[in-house]
């Protein structure tokens, strides 16, 4: 394949630059030298992307000393490495979180200062990189810093996407899909390496070959080929600890088989393939939760894992020359099932590439394994068509034919019935045979976890229940976190400064110290601070929405936010229609005092799933009818802002009062904005779901606002089938809400737009927003008397804050190294 070995080993004392020096005027040059030489521009004449790219660079050879040592010492130590494949890197912006890990802040911002260019513009000028959907992809990146923050060594593996996830706009208040371009000015984090390209194939055929000794191969024969080449990425960790590296494959045409085509007379082929091969990188599944189901997916998964496995065992054999230690020294953990094919393809390249018998790929493979689930929805599980997969990754078939038929053998020898026997079985038979992806996973891996408590033990119930009688030692929980450095230091310096004036500087080393901040909790003259950084950021927040959205909002009110995906299951439909509820209670008792409120949401809608996209334009339709109503007298607006996206979340976060996070119960695996929000101060109003139980737990139940079905009850509920009627006529408040939306008061130019959603309240409601909308509406009149006393939700604020420090994404990272992949890490 592309990768050569090298010829002899490698040189540890091999010579090294000399450090560069961090002060500002040592900065103030060298961005000018990168200005100039790099980039190609007089600073008469440079535009602020010039300087953007200069200033990358000038950061990056910092980063760069760090990263040799780390990869180094990795070498020098034989230390274990941990490869996390995920389809998504939801990374964002990495400059400010590049400049604030290396301490370099303040120097960047005077050298900057001195050619008149302001830092903060620069920020703002960085794309996002939005190689992901949501909260499966963020999580890949908050691992990813943590994991080079606490010292484990570390690759992440994914795709270079040419088009990241789609920009979102508004047009008559529905969302409009535009092509997302964030490498247009080229990306100056990136290193091509031309020289680390894998082979991939496509279709063909399997031929038997004897070899030498008797004993037969299987030769796989691809019909395509095509390259992976690795594009690198540094990933700095707080305060440089550790430079780990995101490597992302882009396809490429082989030349020399293009060439042959050409010479041939067939240009047009040659062109056609070459396209091809290309388009397989070209753009990221918009789908969050569910499986795209298109081949071109299937190609991106099986592309990206067997690149990153090739990487993989090359390296190994570079450094250790056997095959036996591989589990000693790799631990590879599957983000989903989306690199789920890579259980094959590692057997496959053990056994026909590198010669091991069965037996013995077999327990290197699920020594090296293990798999995250994200969720438990029947219609996420990821599955193939046999028929598919046979005609495009035959050998990979075979070998998932045969892990099938030995579990199978396996669990009879258990003792298992036939009809548990067809539960476990990789290959679903219902309607057209398909492979199961999660039961690929959990068969060829040691750990398979959950991401909280709660979606642990249903994972252990539900989707594994067979499974886990068969492998009882295999499910275990590590409970998502997020990293305290880009949601907390840099989203909201205002508040990490009065953290360190309260309880000093070490929090920022040892997030664990947050707690003594609670404290403090109850002293005044702290949540008068407190209070006073929220609203310095909602102050940038309404300016914000003024810019985006074109509305006024008074930061005095309560900012209620809710921003994530748009999801049924994450029931934006509850929140706007309690706002319908508020506003008919406004208008009916103008006599009351009403806590002034804003509403924000923002989120994209698979472009293919209508009800989210209808749910969008409700909540602009609503937006209009209330904004500018007079009646309401600015005590409620309602607020959509579009592009929702990471740099987005970094705004709008820091100045939320009230977290929205009122998934039905059992169907939010952990969610990581829940905490995100909490960690800044803001109150969570939630149902018992994902990690919000486990918040409850930590921050205690009186400072988080609970409602609603437990998951228990949601099961019960559907088991039942019972119908929401006699609880919709209960409620004359739900009952006037769905009266209004189903018959066209917001929507007076289409009065039947929400008739259908509306419907469905009535029929199945399987979400449950019908059922649960008494007890929303109760829980958001608690919330109204906790606001109405500043004093007590300002120590619950500081309460939530103070409380967060175990979703730190460190804390998840070093049970991960500790139980799963036993890597090491500080
Ligand atoms: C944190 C985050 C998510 C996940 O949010 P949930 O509320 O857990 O669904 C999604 N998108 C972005 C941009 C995020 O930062």
């Amino acid at each position: 394949m592309g990768c050569d070995m090298p010829q002899k080993p490698i040189v540890y004392d091999a010579p090294t630059p000399q450090p560069r020096a961090n002060d500002a005027e040592t900065l103030r040059n060298e961005i000018l030298e990168k200005l100039t030489y790099a980039v190609g521009k007089d600073p008469i004449v440079a535009r602020r992307t010039d300087w953007l790219t200069a200033t990358i660079l000038t950061i990056r050879d910092r980063i760069i000393d760090q990263w040799m040592e780390s990869t180094r010492d990795t070498w020098r130590t034989s230390q274990k490495r941990v490869y996390y494949l995920s389809l998504e890197f939801l990374i964002g912006r990495l400059m400010r979180d590049a400049v604030s890990n290396l301490g370099m802040m303040e120097q960047v911002r005077e050298a900057l200062g001195s050619f008149n260019v302001d830092l903060d513009e620069l920020i703002e000028r960085e794309p996002d990189a939005a190689l992901g959907n949501g909260g499966l992809g963020r999580l890949a990146a908050c691992f990813l810093e943590s994991m080079s923050s606490i010292k484990v060594p570390a690759y992440g593996y994914g795709i270079r996407y040419v088009h990241g996830l789609f920009r979102q706009e508004m047009s008559d208040g529905w969302q409009v899909e535009l092509p997302e371009d964030w490498l247009a000015h080229g990306n100056p984090w990136e290193f091509e390496r031309r020289e680390s390209a894998y082979e991939i194939g496509f279709g063909g055929s399997v031929e038997p070959v004897t070899q030498p000794d008797g004993s037969v191969r299987q030769v796989w024969h691809p019909a395509e080929h095509l390259n992976a080449v690795a594009f690198d990425t540094p990933v700095v960790g707080w305060r440089g600890a550790r430079v780990n590296t995101l490597r992302l494959w882009s396809a490429q045409p082989i030349d020399p088989l293009l060439l042959d085509r050409f010479n041939s007379g067939d240009h047009i082929g040659a062109l056609e393939e070459s396209a091809k091969a290309v388009s397989i990188t070209r753009v990221l599944y918009p789908a969050d939760s569910t499986p795209a189901g298109q081949e071109l997916r299937l190609r991106q998964e099986f592309f990206f894992s067997s690149a990153s496995l090739q990487d993989i065992v090359r390296r190994h054999l570079q450094q250790y020359g056997d095959l036996g230690s591989l589990p000693d020294k790799v631990a590879i953990q599957l983000n989903d099932t989306h690199p789920a094919i890579s259980i094959a393809e590692m057997m496959r390249i053990l056994m026909d590439v590198q010669g091991l018998a069965w037996n013995e790929a077999w327990k290197l493979t699920k020594g090296i394994f293990s798999y995250t689930n994200h969720t438990l929805l029947p219609e996420a599980l990821e599955t193939w068509p046999v028929a598919l997969l046979e005609r495009l990754l035959p050998r990979q078939m075979q070998i998932a034919y045969a892990i099938n038929a030995m579990v199978l053998e396996e669990a009879r020898e258990k003792g298992l019935e036939d009809s548990r026997i067809a539960a476990i079985s990789l290959i679903d038979e219902n309607g057209g045979r398909r492979l199961r992806m999660g039961q690929l996973a959990f068969v060829g891996s040691h750990s398979i976890n959950g991401v909280s408590a709660l979606h642990t033990e249903l994972m252990k119930q539900t989707v594994f229940a067979d499974l886990h009688k068969l492998y009882p030692d295999r499910i275990n929980n590590k409970t998502n976190g997020v990293t305290p450095r880009r949601w907390l230091m840099q989203c909201n310096p205002a508040l990490t400064r009065l953290i360190s004036e309260r309880i000093g500087p070490d929090f920022r080393d040892d997030i664990e110290q947050l707690i003594k901040l609670d404290a403090h909790a109850e002293d005044k003259s702290l949540q008068d601070q407190f209070a006073g950084v929220k609203r310095g950021n909602k102050e940038r927040l309404a300016a914000l929405i003024k810019e985006r959205a074109g509305i006024s909002v008074s930061p005095d009110a309560l900012f209620d936010i809710q921003i994530k995906r748009i999801h049924e299951y994450k029931r934006q439909l509850l929140n706007i229609m309690e706002a319908v509820a508020q506003y008919n209670m406004i208008r009916a008792h103008p006599e009351k005092r009403w806590v002034p409120r804003v509403k924000v949401f923002a989120g994209k809608a698979a472009p293919s799933y209508w009800n989210a996209k209808l749910i969008i334009k409700l909540i602009n339709d609503v937006a209009k009818v209330i904004n500018n109503d007079p009646a309401v007298r600015g005590l409620l607006k309602v607020v959509f802002l579009p592009n929702y996206n990471v740099s987005l979340a970094e705004t709008i976060i820091p100045a939320a009062d009230l977290s929205e996070q009122i998934s039905t119960a059992g169907m939010e695996a952990s969610g990581t904005g829940n905490m995100k929000f909490a960690l800044n101060g803001a109150l969570t109003i939630g149902t018992m779901d994902g990690a919000n139980v486990e918040m409850r737990e930590r921050l205690g139940p009186e400072n988080i606002v609970i409602f609603g079905m437990t998951a228990d009850e949601v099961d019960d509920v559907r088991a039942q089938n019972r119908a929401p009627r006699e609880m919709i006529e209960a409620s004359p408040t739900l009952r006037e809400v769905i009266e209004a939306i189903g018959s066209g008061v917001f929507s007076p130019d289409d009065r039947a737009r929400y008739r259908s959603l509306m419907d469905g309240l009535y029929d199945h409601d399987w979400f449950m927003v019908a059922r649960d909308f008494d007890a929303y509406c109760a829980a958001q009149r608690k919330v109204d008397t906790l606001w109405s006393d500043r004093t007590v939700w300002n120590a619950m604020a500081i309460r939530n804050t103070a409380r967060m420090a175990w979703f730190s994404s460190d804390r998840t990272i070093r049970e991960y190294a500790d139980d799963i992949w036993g890597a090491p890490h500080i």
